[in-house]
């Protein structure tokens, strides 16, 4: 259950174009006499008074309270101003999520977990409105590190509901893959928020619980639930016979058109593949019609007879009917290829799943997977995995040899990642 959230301030909750930046610009100016003393600092993700001592020190300035202060004090007359020459905007989603949070039978207790220092955050969040929403903080003057504010907001939270807060019951929200470490510094979730530093594809490679390109794109049930999976029952047979297949786009995965087109080597040397979860059979037959002995698997006969009755001719490509997670493989495979059937299994399913993979695949030959990472509905099939579980359960049987972000059907851009695996 999620009892407190916690939300990163720039980037999640408002986007001030600069202002903060531009104040610690002429803070450097103004009192330290440094013009473009802080051009080099990055700023995304980071606590204020982190960035200040990374000042200090790349100017010869002594390290002091005093001359923190100094800097901290100029910052915030400045930032004053610069926000109310302009304020930016708010985040989109932001105030919809935030009352939908408050309007919840059992609200969760709202908070913010923010590298800026007290007073800017206060600044910050006045110009937009946003500065009564907020219950309790973790700020950059309570500690530098990022990690420690996650801790002490923690210990915040716990104060005011007059008991221990665990981990898993805190969801941080932030931008940037400083955000996801320090939720997972203290084992919260992260909602990761794709409208200030960092994309997409980069949050998601970091693991967080959720990732969305906009706080508009989630309702705050599904928020809470941020790491949950929810099942649907699925009769992949009825669906076949319905023909209310969604995720047949009709030809092989963009990914796998990239793959053996980048890749000569392994298409010189070819082979066999295994493709469970085939389907209609498109990515099987780009292998056959790369040179390889394909075999595609599906558990839906319909789908089978399909792959079967479509234009395979002079293709080494055949399919049959197969429940991967239980059958035996006809033969060990040199390469295993897979596109949306990890994220189709019942996550409780999924040692069986990496067991049947290590099972079909021979010692030294080859496993690429097209793996979802997330989908935006709290419902599954599909069910999201993140970067770090893959790589947790599939590296005691299998070496990595690379993994990227592919070329994807739309709807599904920087959602996915591909990991080429080879069988120890
Ligand atoms: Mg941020």
């Amino acid at each position: 259950m999620t009892r407190v959230v916690l939300f990163d301030i720039d980037g999640t909750l408002i986007r001030t174009g600069g202002a903060g930046v531009r104040a610690f610009a002429r803070t450097a100016e103004l009192a330290f006499g440094r013009a473009g003393g802080t051009a080099t600092l990055r700023f995304h993700g980071r606590t204020d008074t982190s960035l200040v001592r990374e000042f200090l020190g790349l100017h010869d300035f002594a390290d002091t309270p005093d001359l923190r202060d100094h800097f901290l004090a100029t910052y915030l007359f400045l930032l004053d101003e610069e926000l109310e020459r302009q304020r930016g905007e708010t985040c989109p989603g932001v105030r919809e999520l935030i009352a939908s949070l408050r309007a919840l039978p059992n609200p969760p207790l709202i908070g913010l977990l923010t590298g800026n220092v007290r007073v800017g955050a206060a600044l910050k969040l006045a110009a937009h409105g946003l500065d009564s929403d907020f219950l309790l903080g973790a700020f950059g003057d309570d500690h530098e590190n990022r990690n420690e504010l996650a801790a002490i907001a923690q210990k915040r939270a716990a104060q005011m509901l007059g008991a221990p807060v665990a981990g898993a019951e805190i969801i941080v929200i932030g931008d940037t893959l400083a955000d996801i470490e320090c939720a997972h510094a203290i084992g919260a979730r992260c909602v990761a928020v794709a409208t200030g530093g960092d994309s997409l594809p980069q949050l998601l490679a970091h693991s967080p619980a959720l990732a969305l390109n906009s706080l508009a794109d989630v309702s705050a049930e599904r928020l809470l639930a941020a790491g949950q999976h929810w099942e649907r029952p699925t009769d992949w047979e009825a669906l076949y016979q319905a023909r209310d297949t969604r995720w047949d786009k009709g030809e092989p995965t963009p990914a796998l058109v990239d793959f053996l087109r980048e890749h000569p080597e392994f298409v010189a040397q070819g082979g066999t593949v295994a493709v469970p979860g085939c389907g209609r059979g498109h990515d099987a037959r780009a292998w056959a019609k790369a040179g390889f002995h394909a075999q595609g698997f599906d558990f839906a006969p319909t789908a089978i007879a399909e792959a079967n009755a479509a234009d395979n001719t002079g293709l080494e490509a055949s399919f049959y009917q197969a429940d991967f997670l239980a059958g035996k493989p006809p033969r060990p495979f040199d390469w295993l290829f897979e596109h949306t059937l990890f994220c189709a299994i019942p996550p409780a399913r999924r040692d069986d799943y990496v067991r049947s993979v290590a099972r079909w695949v021979s010692p030294g030959g080859h496993y690429l997977a097209v793996n979802y990472l997330q989908p935006q509905d709290e419902f599954g099939p599909p069910f999201g995995a993140t970067v770090s579980e893959l790589l947790a359960r599939f590296s005691p049987q299998f070496e990595l040899v690379k993994h990227w972000v592919p070329r994807s059907f739309p709807g599904r851009t920087g959602r996915e990642r591909c990991f080429l695996w080879r069988r120890r």
